[in-house]
C-alpha cells in the first residue's frame, strides 16, 4: 500500500513536470513516505529525513516533504517542524493530493505548508495520476481505511474510517490496466472482504471478484489483505472457480491463542479460523497460503505463544510475516502490561525458525513439477536469469533472458532451497 501511494505521489510530481533521478544529491524534491505501523519503521523514516540536512545546505532550492501515516498521529505535524525545520512540507494522509499547491505555494512565495486534515471519512478521490513503477503488476486500491481497531495497530487512526471506491470506477481501473499491458493486478485493502459495505448500493467483495472474474485474457489477479473474520465461502468458491484469481490468500491470524486474540479484538478463535483454513484446502488444493505473525503482545504467556506455533504447524504456511509486537501510542494495546523484550526476542526466533522448517518442507514439494509462472524481473545478482510467480504465489528463478519479462512460461522445479524454487523452462 505504502509502495503504491508512492507511485500516486510520484504521479503528482511526474505531472508536474518532474521526473526520477538516479541519486538523492542530484534531486529537486524528495518526498519521504512514512509508515508508522512498527516503532522501527517510524525510526527508520526519521533516520531518512535527519539523513538529508546536508543536501539541503548544499542545495538550497531543495524541497523536503514528509507525508504518510506518520504525519497523522497526534501533535506529529509539531514534532516533525520543531525537529526537523529544513522540512518545508508536511501532508497528512488526508492532504496528499494538496502536494502540488503546497510545491507551487513554496516556489512562488516561500511559503512552508503543514497541512492535517483529521477527517476520518475524507471522499474517496478518483482519477489520480499514478507513476507505476512495479513491472509486470499493477496495485489497485479498492478501499482506504480500516473500522476493525485491533488494539495493537495504528491504522484505523491515521488512515480513517473503510471508505470503497465504486465498482464501476474500480472495473475502469482494471480493464485501462490490462490494456496497459499488465499481466498481474493486486486488489489492495486493509480488509479486502469488507468493501462495499460503505456503499449503499449492494456491492460486496463478492461481487467485485465475480465481475473481476468475468473479464477474459491471460492474466493474474491477486488482493490483500483479507481478515479471517470476514473471508467468506462465496469468496474461496469464486477463488476456486476462477482461472484468474491466483490460488494464493494472505489470511493473518497474529496469534493462535484465543486469549490474545481476544485481546487483540479480532473477532475470531483459532478454531472459526481452521474451519477457514479447512474449507479453503479442500475447495483450492493447491491455494498457496500465507500470514501475518505476532508475538510478545501484552499478557502473552509460553503456553499463549505454544498456541501460535501449533496454528503455524497445522496450516503450514508456505510463508509468513513475522513481527514482535511494537508499542503504539493512542492504541488500547499501549495501555496494557508490556512483556520483557528478551522474552519476545526468544519467541520471535523460535517462531521463525518453526516457519522455515515449514517453507524448506513445502518448497520441497513443487521438485520436479511444472509450475506456470509469470515471468517478472531479472534475478537479483545472478546474470542469465530471470525470475517470477507461481499462481500459488511462490517465487522462482530460472534460466532465460529479458525478453521474457511480462510473459507466462512453464517452469520445471528442479531445486529448493528454504523459500527458494529453481528451475528450467519446461520443454513444450
Ligand atoms: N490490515 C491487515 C494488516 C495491516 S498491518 C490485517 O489486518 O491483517 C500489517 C501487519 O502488521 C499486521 O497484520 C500485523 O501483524 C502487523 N502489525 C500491525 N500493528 C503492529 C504492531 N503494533 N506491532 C507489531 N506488528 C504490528
Ligand atoms: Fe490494523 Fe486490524 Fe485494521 Fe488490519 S484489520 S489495519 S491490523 S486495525
Amino acid at each position: 500500500m505504502n509502495i503504491h501511494e508512492s507511485e500516486k505521489i510520484a504521479g503528482i510530481l511526474e505531472d508536474m513536470g518532474y521526473s526520477e533521478c538516479a541519486d538523492e544529491s542530484q534531486a529537486d524534491i524528495i518526498v519521504f513516505n512514512t509508515c508508522c505501523i512498527r516503532d522501527n519503521a517510524e525510526k527508520r523514516a526519521l533516520g531518512n529525513i535527519g539523513a538529508v540536512k546536508h543536501l539541503k545546505k548544499i542545495n538550497p532550492q531543495l524541497i523536503l516533504a514528509v507525508v504518510g501515516c506518520m504525519t497523522q498521529q497526534e501533535d506529529a505535524g509539531l514534532t516533525l517542524r520543531q525537529k526537523y525545520p529544513y522540512v518545508d512540507i508536511v501532508l497528512g494522509t488526508n492532504n496528499l493530493f494538496e502536494l502540488e499547491n503546497c510545491i507551487n505555494k513554496l516556489r512562488n512565495s516561500k511559503k512552508k505548508s503543514v497541512l492535517i486534515d483529521p477527517n476520518e471519512r475524507p471522499e474517496v478521490r478518483e482519477g489520480e495520476k499514478v507513476y507505476r513503477t512495479s513491472g509486470t503488476n499493477a496495485w489497485l486500491n479498492i478501499m482506504y481505511g480500516c473500522n476493525n481497531f485491533c488494539t495493537y495497530c495504528i491504522v484505523p487512526y491515521v488512515r480513517g474510517r473503510e471508505r470503497s471506491r465504486k465498482m464501476v470506477n474500480i472495473l475502469d481501473e482494471f480493464k485501462r490496466l490490462l490494456d496497459e499491458g499488465y499481466k498481474e493486478i493486486t486488489l489492495l485493502g486493509q480488509n479486502v472482504n469488507s468493501y462495499g459495505h460503505d456503499l449503499a448500493d449492494g456491492s460486496s467483495f463478492a461481487k467485485l471478484l465475480e465481475e473481476i472474474a468475468k473479464i477474459e485474457g491471460k492474466h493474474r489477479v491477486r488482493f490483500m489483505t483479507s481478515h479471517p473474520k470476514d473471508l467468506n465461502r462465496e469468496v474461496i468458491d469464486i477463488i476456486a472457480q476462477s482461472p484468474t484469481i491466483c490460488n494464493n490468500i494472505h489470511l493473518p491470524i497474529q496469534s493462535g491463542s484465543n486469549k490474545i486474540l481476544q485481546l487483540m479484538n479480532r473477532h475470531y478463535t483459532r478454531e472459526y479460523y481452521l474451519d477457514t483454513i479447512d474449507a479453503i484446502k479442500s475447495k483450492i488444493p493447491d491455494c498457496g497460503i500465507t500470514t501475518d505473525l505476532m508475538v510478545g503482545f501484552p499478557y502473552e504467556t509460553e503456553e499463549d505463544f505454544e498456541d501460535t506455533l501449533d496454528i503455524v504447524r497445522k496450516v503450514k504456511y508456505s510463508s509468513a510475516f513475522t513481527f514482535v509486537y511494537s508499542v503504539r501510542r493512542g492504541t488500547k494495546a499501549a495501555l496494557m502490561p508490556q512483556i520483557p523484550p528478551e522474552v519476545s526476542k526468544d519467541r520471535i526466533t523460535r517462531l521463525i525458525a518453526e516457519q522455515n522448517k515449514i517453507t524448506k518442507e513445502l518448497s520441497k514439494t513443487y521438485e520436479g513439477k511444472i509450475f506456470e509462472v509469470l515471468c517478472e524481473d531479472k534475478a537479483p545478482k545472478k546474470e542469465g536469469f530471470v525470475c517470477g510467480r507461481t499462481d500459488s504465489g511462490r517465487l522462482v528463478t530460472f534460466k532465460g533472458d529479458e525478453s521474457l519479462i511480462g510473459s507466462f512460461v512453464n517452469v520445471k522445479i528442479n531445486k529448493s532451497q528454504s523459500a527458494s524454487l529453481f528451475g528450467d523452462i519446461a520443454e513444450e
